[in-house]
């Protein structure tokens, strides 16, 4: 049966890039084209259910101060930083870049999010530990609530992911699906 979103919602992807999922990418996260197919079912059943659709996206500058601790990945205008081709925006998603591990932070998430009523946002996508742990942390902070697809996020272990999973129910409530 169809995922039922509730109302006011948001279903967001992150970082579904080529240089994370793709085996030719920058950073390349080995394991995680398994999220693929939940993730393309969740996008149908959202846009089928009228829920906005958002894609956070990790965009930089060659010469940005994270590729100080990571190597370089998804700079503007790259192959890298496009979103996989199984996963494509539809017109009318939105597209918002990001250039640190919290969506939130110096983008127009929080603005779209208010501007559309929305007060729950759906999570999935990669890392588990490190973009969507820290935009979910950020998403309770300002009052949203969170709500992440186990089987629809990824990091570089399942013990991570175990780790994180509770970290989120634990900490910040958020709802485990
Ligand atoms: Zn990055």
């Amino acid at each position: 049966m169809e995922f039922q979103f509730d109302s006011r919602s948001a279903f967001v992807v992150i970082d579904m890039l080529n240089d994370f999922i793709d085996e030719r990418g920058a950073l390349l996260l080995p394991g995680a084209r398994r999220i693929i197919p939940r993730i393309s079912g969740l996008l149908e059943a959202a846009r089928r259910q009228e829920i906005p659709v958002a894609y956070l996206t990790d965009r930089h500058r060659p010469d940005d101060r994270e590729f100080r601790y990571w190597p370089p990945h998804a700079v503007a205008g790259t192959w890298g930083a496009e979103v996989i081709d199984e996963l494509k925006p539809l017109p009318g998603d939105y597209i918002i870049p990001k250039r640190r591990y919290s969506a939130f932070y110096g983008t127009d998430l929080d603005i779209y999010l208010r501007e559309l009523g929305l007060n729950k946002i759906y999570f999935t996508g990669v890392f588990t530990n490190i973009c969507i742990y820290f935009t979910a942390v950020d998403a309770v902070t300002r009052s949203y609530e969170a709500a992440i697809f186990k089987d629809g996020v990824a990091s570089m272990s399942e013990e991570t992911d175990r780790f994180i999973f509770r970290q989120l129910e634990e900490v910040i409530r958020a709802e485990l699906l």
